[in-house]
C-alpha cells in the first residue's frame, strides 16, 4: 500500500532526510505536498523530482520566484506562510504528515494535521514541549497515529516493544554530550558559535546543533518523551554517551534494560516512523560493534549544563512553562548565533525568563501561544540587558587601558 506523504520542513536536514527514504522505495511512498522555508533552489529540484499536488514557501516574494522558475500553470498549486503549512499538513490527498518545521512553527500545522485525521511522522519537538497535553489529547481524541522521529524516541518506542507499558519503571535517553562535552566551565565562557555548529556525530540545522552544546536539546526531550510516553518525569533519565551508537533505552520493572543501538543516521528512524510495524531494508552501512571500539557512559553535568536541569523544574511545573523554556530558548540560541551573547548566557537567558513569567494551565492552543510570545519578550530583554553589561564591561575595560597609559 502507497502511502500518501505531506512534507513540512522539506529542505531541512531532516526532510531531505526523509525525500532520500523516498527515493529508496518509490512503491511505498509518495510526495503529495511539500512545506519549506527560504531555499527555493532546493524546492525547486525537489518538486521537479517528487511532483507534488502543492507546496508552501515562507513568503509572498518567495512565491513570485518560484513561479517564474516553474512551468506554466504552478502558480495556483504554491502556498504562503503558515496557513500554506497547514494547508500543505491538511490535503485532502494525504494520509500521513512529517512534521519537520524547525521550532515553534512547527505546532499549528501539526495539530491541524491531527485534527484533519493524518498519521503523525513527528521530528518537530518543539510540538510535544510546547502542548503536550493537548497534542497528545488531539491524537487519542482523533484516533491517529504518532511515531517519533527523534532518534532517542524512536529508540525508546522500538524497545517499548519487549513488554507492556505497566512494567516500564525507566527510560533512559542517551546523550553525545555535544562538541564542549568535555571542555572547562570557565572555557565555555570563550566558544563561538561555529565551535558550538560542530557536532561530533550527527550532521543537523544550526538551531538543534546550538541546543545539543547546551544540553537543552536533550531537556526538551525528556519533555517530549513525558508526553510521548505517557511517563512521569521522575522516570526518565539521561545518560551521556559520546559514541551514538546506543540511541536510548528502557528499563523494566524486573532489571531487565531493553535499548536500540545503530549507526547515528537519521534515516533508520524515519524508515521506522514510516513504515511501522514492517521494517524496510535500508541501503545504509551496518552497525559493526567488533569495530565500534569501547561504549562510553558518564551521567550529565548539571553544573557546566545547566539547560538540562532546567528543562526538568520546568517540565516537573508544567502547564505554558514548557512553551516559554522553549521560546526563551529559541531566542537566546538566536542571540548568540548573532554574538550577541556568550555561549553559558543561552541558559541564563532562559532560566531568567521563565522566572519571570507566571505560570498557567495549557488550557488550549491560544493559551501556549501567548505564553510563547510572552517568553520572547522577556528573552529579548534579558538579551539586551547583557548586551549593555557587556558594552558596559569592554567600555570599562577600554577607559582602564586608556588611563594607565602615561600621560604627559
Ligand atoms: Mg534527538
Amino acid at each position: 500500500m502507497t502511502k500518501h506523504l505531506a512534507l513540512l520542513g522539506s529542505t531541512g536536514s531532516i526532510g531531505r532526510n526523509v525525500l532520500d527514504v523516498v527515493r529508496q522505495f518509490p512503491g511505498r511512498f509518495r510526495i503529495m505536498g511539500l512545506a519549506a522555508g527560504t531555499n527555493i533552489a532546493l524546492l525547486r529540484e525537489q518538486i521537479e523530482a517528487f511532483n507534488p499536488v502543492k507546496v508552501a514557501i515562507s513568503t509572498p516574494e518567495l512565491a513570485g520566484d518560484l513561479v517564474q522558475s516553474l512551468p506554466a500553470g504552478w502558480g495556483e498549486r504554491i502556498v504562503v506562510g503558515a496557513a500554506g503549512n497547514e494547508t500543505i499538513a491538511t490535503l485532502p490527498e494525504v494520509d500521513t504528515v512529517v512534521s519537520a518545521i524547525v521550532g515553534a512553527a512547527g505546532l499549528t500545522p501539526t495539530m491541524a494535521a491531527i485534527e484533519a485525521g493524518k498519521d503523525i511522522a513527528l521530528a518537530n519537538k518543539e510540538t510535544l514541549v510546547m502542548a503536550g497535553n493537548l497534542v497528545m489529547a488531539a491524537v487519542a481524541r482523533q484516533r491517529v497515529r504518532l511515531l517519533p522521529i527523534d532518534s532517542e524516541h524512536s529508540a525508546i518506542a522500538q524497545a517499548l516493544e519487549a513488554g507492556r507499558r505497566e512494567d516500564v519503571s525507566r527510560l533512559i535517553l542517551t546523550a553525545s554530550g555535544g562538541p564542549f562535552r568535555n571542555k572547562n566551565e570557565r572555557a565555555l565562557w570563550g566558544v563561538t558559535p561555529d565551535e558550538a555548529l560542530a557536532h561530533p556525530n550527527w550532521d543537523m540545522g544550526a538551531k538543534i546543533s546550538i541546543d545539543s552544546a547546551t544540553l537543552m536539546n536533550k531537556g526538551l526531550e525528556v519533555i517530549e518523551a513525558r508526553w510521548l510516553f505517557d511517563i512521569p518525569v521522575e522516570n526518565i533519565e539521561v545518560l551521556i554517551h559520546p559514541q551514538s551508537i546506543v540511541h536510548s533505552l528502557v528499563e523494566y520493572i524486573d532489571g531487565s534494560v531493553v535499548a536500540q543501538l545503530g549507526i547515528p543516521d537519521m534515516r533508520i528512524p524515519i524508515v521506522y516512523a514510516l513504515s511501522h510495524p514492517e521494517r524496510l531494508r535500508l541501503g545504509l552501512p551496518r552497525l559493526n560493534l567488533a569495530k565500534a571500539h569501547d561504549l562510553q557512559f558518564s551521567p550529565p553535568d548539571f553544573t557546566r549544563f545547566p539547560a538540562l536541569q532546567l528543562a526538568y523544574q520546568v517540565c516537573k511545573r508544567g502547564g505554558t512553562l514548557p512553551a516559554a523554556l522553549n521560546a526563551a530558548n529559541e531566542v537566546a540560541v538566536e542571540a548568540f548565533l548573532a554574538k550577541k551573547i556568550r555561549f553559558p548566557e543561552i541558559a541564563l537567558v532562559v532560566a531568567e525568563s521563565v522566572n519571570r513569567l507566571e505560570r498557567k494551565e495549557a488550557a488550549n492552543l491560544a493559551a501556549v501561544l501567548e505564553a510563547d510570545l510572552a517568553a520572547r519578550m522577556q528573552a529579548e530583554s534579558v538579551v539586551e540587558a547583557l548586551q549593555l553589561k557587556m558594552q558596559q564591561r569592554l567600555a570599562g575595560e577600554h577607559n582602564d587601558a586608556t588611563s594607565s597609559t602615561p600621560t604627559p
